[in-house]
């Protein structure tokens, strides 16, 4: 997928200004944030899972090599084969030549991020294969042209009014009288349609939310039941995973899941959790004839051993995204690439170079919600901040900004001047806001002033109040 990642400000800034964006955004706050609070408080056991969680997460990543080979010994031992692909070129080239083997002239396609990152739709159809999304938001976008703004509710920046258009300009057969309002109304009317294709496509994809190393299983979650037929009914299934999807035993799988629903939809567990262990055995009634699973690594490796290695440990639950008030007011594509929000903010710029995602780490208010409610207790605002850390060590942040720290630190290095600076400087506010209690706009804070008021100070700084306050005996 191309990246505008570099242009975050400007697509930001036309999210904002976006009336129907903003009233589609609504829904992060009314579903995703209470649904997640009232299971999570259901389950007292809940932050133990998560300390299990990221230790499960933590002994893979020190052992990806040995489970990651596991994994594979075992998908062969059960008739499948597993392709090992570094870069997105290796992945889709993969998967197009199990295609053309199979003269496959349409493939179904479950929810897969994977397959976004690595551009999987636009190349099968420039090499004559039709991709058909069967997850209801993902067909939704794919109607509309459009990348997924939300990991794991792609269509969430589409009001239902949109959603009735799309269909009714793309259904050419559909009856003008049709109710098209509630949310089942659509997935009755996208279930019609894509039922006929299950049954024509010749290959099944679909992503995996874990590996699981003892039997070389891979397991998707849905609540739609689109994954169960896009791997069943095809004649070959395919799997395309990043690599630090692996888990060790199936009960590890359990664990993890116990987390992921509730953090993800505020459910206890997804509708279906399917596990897919190599092609059909003689005695099963149906399945795939051929399995492959794709594992795509694409900078993930390069990622061990450095500070950014905890990020491998994400579930793409997206509760930090639904928590983050930074997504609330700006969605998903205005972060440019694949992965949205906090989660987006560490894993891009890992993926495609600071130089390229280097705004996003700055897209925080470092509240800090996003790390209290990551089932894998991840340290999202502590890598944003080693990224800003890069950004300005390549020289990458705005010169003004440079300029700025450089005069900040200055002062921060030699205490008595910083103390006497800022009192000043304080001092001098105080006196020029005192007739109004606040600037409208201020040399150098531009930025800030352009959109909200500044308030003036009152004219001590916070030293000196501490100071006073000690002094007291009150409480600093
Ligand atoms: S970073 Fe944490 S909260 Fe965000 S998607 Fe990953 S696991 Fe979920």
């Amino acid at each position: 997928m191309q990246s505008t990642s570099r242009n975050f400000k400007d697509n930001a800034h036309k999210a904002l200004n976006d009336a129907t964006l903003q009233r589609a955004l609504l829904n992060v706050k009314s579903g995703f944030q209470e649904n997640r609070a009232r299971t999570v408080a259901g389950l007292p056991e809940f932050e133990q899972l998560r300390d299990a969680g990221r230790d499960i997460k933590n002994h893979v990543l020190a052992n990806l090599d040995f489970y990651l080979e596991r994994f594979e010994e075992n998908v062969t031992a059960n008739g499948g084969h597993v392709h090992w692909c570094r870069t997105p070129a290796e992945a889709r080239e993969t998967i197009l030549e199990i295609c053309k083997r199979r003269e496959a002239k349409t493939v179904t396609k479950g929810k897969s991020m994977v397959a976004e990152e690595i551009g999987l739709n636009d190349y099968l159809e420039k090499n004559g294969v039709e991709p058909i999304e069967t997850d209801l938001g993902e067909y939704i976008i794919q109607l509309r042209h459009e990348p997924p703004s939300h990991i794991i509710a792609p269509a969430i920046h589409v009001t239902r009014e949109q959603i009735a258009e799309d269909f009714r300009r793309e259904h050419k057969d559909l009856d003008p009288n049709r109710r098209l309002e509630i949310p089942q109304d659509f997935t009755d009317e996208a279930r019609a349609k894509l039922r006929e294709r299950y049954f024509a496509a010749d290959v099944g994809i679909t992503g995996a939310n874990f590996l699981i190393a003892e039997t070389g299983s891979t397991v998707i979650v849905t609540n739609e039941g689109n994954g169960d037929m896009t791997q069943l009914l095809g004649k070959a299934h395919v799997v395309i995973a990043s690599l630090e999807k692996i888990v060790p035993t199936l009960e590890d799988a359990s664990t993890i899941l116990r987390l992921l629903a509730r953090s993800a939809t505020g459910q206890e567990m997804s509708v279906y959790t399917s596990f897919s262990t190599g092609p059909r055995r003689s005695e099963d009634m149906d399945g795939p004839e051929e399995f492959h699973v794709v594992l795509l690594d694409n900078g993930r490796s390069a990622m061990l051993g450095t500070e950014f290695q905890d990020m491998l440990r994400c579930i793409r639950c997206a509760a930090c995204m639904n928590h983050c008030p930074v997504y609330a007011a700006v969605g998903g594509h205005a972060y440019g690439w694949v992965y949205p929000g906090p989660m987006g903010s560490v894993l891009t710029p890992s993926l495609i170079g600071v130089e390229e995602a280097g705004h996003l780490p700055n897209a925080s208010t470092f509240c800090g919600r996003c790390e209290s409610v990551c089932p894998m207790c991840i340290p999202l605002p502590k890598m944003m901040r080693h990224y800003r850390q890069r950004e300005f060590e390549k020289g990458l942040s705005p010169q003004k900004a440079r300029a700025g720290l450089s005069l900040w630190s200055y002062f921060a290095t030699r205490p008595k001047l910083y103390r006497l600076a800022t009192r000043l400087a304080s001092g001098l506010l105080g006196k020029l806001g005192k007739v109004n209690g606040r600037f409208t706009s201020l040399p150098l804070a531009g930025g800030w002033t352009s959109v909200r008021d500044m308030p003036a100070p009152e004219g001590k700084t916070f030293h000196d109040l501490y100071r006073e306050r000690q002094a007291k005996g009150g409480r600093a």
